[in-house]
Formats: structure tokens, C-alpha cells, sequence
């Protein structure tokens, strides 16, 4: 007999946190309003969906701007995640990026970090995001921290939908460690 879900069966699993629309960049695909006024999620708020989400179940909780690493109380969220067995995600561009700002998230506990990149070089990437070398360098770090699950979020355009398999080479084959010269 065919099996229909009620309200009961479906559980709501991840939530996403969108932390602030501070940023540096201006991409021409950005949806976030930059009226300069700087918004940044309240801290107490923040950790108080936190503590309701994981009452109610959600154990994935991403964390999106803006600039995550412009909210000045990430890691504290990150920490109150991971205290409660819950997998924290965060999204960064790559702007105000820095091995020791992204060796901070992880030991605060982040379960992936997702780097965005819409190109395997900066003319195709640059139609429609900012940050090419930055995003390169946040993922070359990376690449060095040990146990950090890294994931790209590529928005598919018609300017660069042709580039995946290049993106891809690139990122499984050619993004080099850093140098430290
Ligand atoms: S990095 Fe993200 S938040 Fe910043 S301008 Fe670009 S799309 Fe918008």
C-alpha cells in the first residue's frame, strides 16, 4: 500500500543562519541589500534559534552572509553548535579570509566550509562574482588544515556553465599548497 507522509513524518532537518550583509565585495549576482546600513544578526538571538532548532531536531545549521567572517561572533555560534552535536557549515567568499581565521572555525568546531567560486579563471568567474584570488587562496588554506571538509558553491550561469569541467580539474588537481617562502 502506498504510503503517504503526514505532517508528523516530515522534519525539518537544516536550517540557514544569514549572519549579516556586511561585505566587501559587490558581485553582480549578490542578492543581499548593501544600502550601507552594516546589519548584523544579534548575538543572543542567534544562539537562542540555535538552542530552539536543536530542540525541535534540526541538526545541520549553515551560516551565510554577507561575509561570515566579517560577523564578529562566529565562532561562538559554531562552538554552541558543535556543543550540541549539531554539524555547522559556514559559506565565505574568501574576503577577510586567513589560515588562522579559518583554523579558528575549526576549532570551534565547524563541520565544512563552503568557499564560493563561479570559474576556473578570473575572466569567467568576474562576470558575475568578485574575489577570484581570494577564494583561490581561502581554498590553497584549507587544502592545509587537516580533517576540514571543503566545499565550493558554484552558481551556474550562462557565462560559466561550460567552464564546470575546468572548475572541477582545478580544484581536484590544481589548487596548490601554500607556499611558505
Ligand atoms: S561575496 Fe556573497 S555576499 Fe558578498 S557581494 Fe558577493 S555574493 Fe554578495
Amino acid at each position: 500500500m502506498e504510503r503517504h507522509s503526514s505532517v508528523q513524518d516530515r522534519k525539518l532537518i537544516g536550517l540557514n543562519l544569514e549572519l549579516t550583509n556586511v561585505c566587501p565585495f559587490r558581485c553582480p549576482q549578490c542578492y543581499v541589500p548593501s544600502d550601507g546600513e552594516k546589519r548584523f544578526l544579534p548575538k543572543e538571538t542567534a544562539l537562542a534559534w540555535i538552542r530552539d532548532a536543536d530542540r525541535h531536531g534540526v541538526r545541520y545549521v549553515n551560516m551565510s552572509g554577507g561575509e561570515t567572517l566579517c560577523y564578529p561572533f562566529l565562532e561562538e555560534l559554531i562552538r554552541e553548535c558543535a556543543g550540541r552535536g549539531m554539524k555547522a557549515s559556514v559559506s565565505i567568499s574568501g574576503a577577510a579570509a586567513s589560515k588562522e581565521k579559518l583554523l579558528g572555525l575549526q576549532e570551534a568546531g565547524i563541520s565544512s566550509i563552503c568557499v564560493s567560486l563561479n570559474g576556473s579563471t578570473a575572466k569567467i568567474n568576474d562576470v558575475t562574482r568578485q574575489g577570484f584570488e581570494e577564494a583561490i587562496a581561502a581554498l590553497r588554506w584549507l587544502k592545509e588544515i587537516p580533517d576540514c571538509v571543503t566545499l565550493v558553491n558554484f552558481v551556474m550561469h550562462g557565462s560559466n556553465a561550460e567552464d564546470l569541467p575546468d572548475l572541477l580539474r582545478l580544484l581536484f588537481q590544481d589548487v596548490p599548497p601554500v607556499s611558505h617562502t
